[in-house]
Parts: C-alpha cells; structure tokens; sequence
C-alpha cells in the first residue's frame, strides 16, 4: 500500500498520488499517460494530472493493480473492480499489454497473443491471481515466450496454472530457468508455427530474441523500442550487458523482416507502415554504428 505520509513532492494535489517506493518503471505511464508523468528533477513517476474523466479514472486505477511497487494510492478508498476486469489491455486485435508489472523484472511489460493455435503470453507478469483469471477467460497460455533472461518474473507460476510449453534461447538459461521446456539454439530465425517466428537478437543478452507475430507485431524484450518523442525507434548501449557490436549487427538482421509494431519490455511502444519502420531502423542502426 502506498503511504500519504511518503507522498512525493512532485505529485499535483489531490486524492491521487505516487510515494518513494516508485522505481521509475514506466508502467502507469503507459496505462495512463494523461495522468502520471515522470518528474525530471526526482527521477520517478508523480500524477501530473488528478483523473478528470471516467476513462481516466479507470486507467489510473489500472496503473494501481499494475504498480510493481504499490508506489501508487490515493487518500481515499478506491474499488478496483473494473480496473481488474480491463487487464489485459487490448492493444490491438488479438494483442493485449498484461500490465500486473513484477518488480522482479523491473515492471518489464508482457503481453498476451490471442490465437487459434493457442494463447501466447510474451514476458513474465507477476503471477496474481486475478490476472491468471482473466487469462484463463481469453483463452489461457499454451506458450511463454522469455525475450530474454531478466524478464522471466513468475515464469514457473504461469506455466503451472497453464501447463504451457516455456521458450527461451539456450544462452539466457540460467539457475531459475533451467526448466523451462524448451530452448532455441543458434542465431538463425526459428518457426515457432505458421504466424510466430522466433528472431535471436543477440546484444542485450546473448540469448535476446525477439518474437514476430503474423508478420505485425515485433516483441522485442530491451533489444529495441520507441523513442520519447513517438518518432522513431531507440536502442540502450547503457542498458547493453552482452554486446553493442552485436547489437548492432542484430538489427541490422531485422531489416530482412515486414512489421508495423514494437511491443518492448521497457520503454514506449512503436507502430508505423512497415516501410517507415525499416526506414527507422535504418536510421537507429546508422546511429549505433557511431
Ligand atoms: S508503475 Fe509504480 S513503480 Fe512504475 S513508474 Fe509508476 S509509480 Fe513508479
């Protein structure tokens, strides 16, 4: 539960506020970017805007259930009814951002494929209860798609309420993974069925690897997403832990695929014509060659 008495400066007056168990994570300002901002001068998120109208009330209280932290309250008693029945949050159809960040992941985004083949739930969320429920209403899980080793969270959880087939390439396997059911070798692009294709991007992790859904959707883990500014595409060399030159080179590789979307793990999203991403790409790889 988030304090009053630890209530950061920044936040605008009001019954909704963010205290200094905030670690800056991006989540409630994804779910509800006109009311949280992130405050420059302290470095994590404050409501800049108390919920003016119903839409934004409710995306609030989903930043609530979502916050890794519970960094987010309000002085008064708030039901989050609805908010609990709006997660996962429909992005696109058949593409849903899963919110219920982990801390343990950072408040790494994951998303939830819906398909006939079987759900795919992308990236770890925490394992709530209410979540699972939801999931389990659209579907299930019948693959977990791991981007990379830091965004496994609650891997074990979902895939014993799901018995679901986990992915991971074989370099991110680690001690809390090594059960997981199945590993991708290599650095070549892998079929996963008709409409998923496993990419490696080694770089950020030796074993990243991004996730094309019918040739739209791009997961990318922290291999790559948008700018701040909603123009383009960024990629983190201060957030690199394996490989900038191979970074570079894994994305350089992405200009052999079509997508319209960047779905990241950390970050802002990206959707734009294929041919304006590739150009994007084009001119982030230019960049990281610098
Ligand atoms: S969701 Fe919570 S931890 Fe993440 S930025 Fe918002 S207040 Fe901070």
């Amino acid at each position: 539960m988030a304090r009053v008495s630890a209530r950061l400066s920044d936040n605008a007056p009001g019954d909704l506020f963010v205290d200094d168990a905030c670690i800056d994570c991006e989540t409630c300002r994804i779910l509800a970017p006109r009311v949280f901002e992130r405050s420059d001068q302290l470095g994590l998120s404050v409501v800049r805007n108390q919920p003016a109208s119903a839409d934004d009330a409710l995306r609030a209280k989903m930043a609530i259930v979502s916050c890794p932290t519970s960094a987010i309250g309000s002085v008064s008693k708030v039901d989050v009814k609805d908010a609990v029945l709006a997660l996962p949050d429909r992005i696109a159809p058949d593409v849903f951002y899963c919110g219920y960040a982990s801390e343990s992941s950072f408040g790494a985004a994951s998303y939830l494929v819906t398909r006939g083949g079987g759900n795919v739930l992308v990236d770890s969320p925490r394992a709530a209860r209410p979540l699972m429920d939801r999931i389990e209403a659209l579907g299930g899980v019948g693959t977990m798609f791991l981007t990379h080793r830091d965004d496994v969270a609650d891997h074990a959880g979902y895939a014993r309420r799901f018995q679901c087939e986990r992915v991971l390439h074989a370099q991110d396997v680690g001690p809390g993974t090594r059960d997981v059911e199945r590993r991708l070798e290599g650095d070549e692009p892998e079929p996963l069925a008709d409409d998923l294709l496993a990419i490696p991007v080694p770089g950020h992790t030796r074993g990243s690897t991004a996730l094309l859904f019918r040739g739209t959707f791009l997961f990318t883990g922290d291999h790559l997403w948008g700018s701040a500014d909603g123009e383009g595409l960024e990629a983190g060399r201060d957030v690199c832990w394996y490989s900038w030159a191979e970074q570079t080179r894994s994305m350089e590789r992405l200009l052999a695929f079509d997508f319209e979307w960047v779905l990241p793990g950390h970050g802002p999203r990206f959707h734009a014509p294929a041919r304006k991403m590739r150009a994007e790409i084009e001119k982030l790889v230019a960049r990281m060659k610098r």
